[in-house]
């Protein structure tokens, strides 16, 4: 193992399937071999509440859609140095957008009440603030790299990330494209 400092990472999930998420997890053995270099400080898949200040790279999934989307985004990008828009919902807005030509009492009536197998009711509570459409990160927050793809496959979160710990920063475009 190198003696070398490992840098921190830190990953969420917006509005989005998960499917990105898993494409990291496909990383499989290569997830030994990033753990010698990375600390994963903030994630779905670890257990931590709180996004530390000056977290080296952030990866963000899924557009930004409801209020606390928004909060997450701004979070992300005050306290990680470098930031990462994961996938085909976070940088073009993708599934999620397919909302933004309906209005949204339309979208709860067809989600809660066309759809509906039983009890045919819009909640009263626990719903997420939405806001009016789903937006790409970057039409949030400023972002670093764009790494396309639905999901964007393993070998590409594998470049992405090798060439940022050698200090370069990769052209994701070579390795992947929407809807790859
Ligand atoms: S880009 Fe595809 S895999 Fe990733 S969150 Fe969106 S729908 Fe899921």
């Amino acid at each position: 193992m190198s003696g070398a400092p490992k840098i921190t990472l830190a990953t969420a999930w917006l509005d989005g399937c998960s499917g990105c998420h898993m494409s990291f997890l496909d990383l499989d053995e290569r997830l030994i071999e990033l753990a010698e270099k990375v600390t994963i400080v903030y994630s779905p898949i670890v257990d931590t509440k709180e996004l530390p200040a000056g977290t080296d790279v952030g990866i963000l999934e899924g557009s930004v859609s409801t209020e606390e989307d928004l909060h997450k985004a701004r979070m992300f990008r005050e306290r990680c140095k470098f930031l990462i828009s994961l996938g085909d919902c976070a940088v073009s807005g993708n599934v999620p957008s397919m909302r933004n030509t309906y209005d949204l009492d339309d979208v709860f009536d067809r989600a809660f009440i066309e759809n509906a197998q039983a009890q045919p009711q819009r909640p009263s509570e626990s719903l997420p603030t939405l806001l009016d459409t789903a937006i790409p990160i970057h039409h949030a927050v400023a972002v670093d790299l764009f790494v396309q793809g639905c999901p964007p496959p393993a070998d590409a979160i594998w470049f992405v990330l090798t060439e940022l710990l050698a200090g370069r920063t990769p052209d994701p475009t070579q390795v992947t494209r929407f809807g790859a």
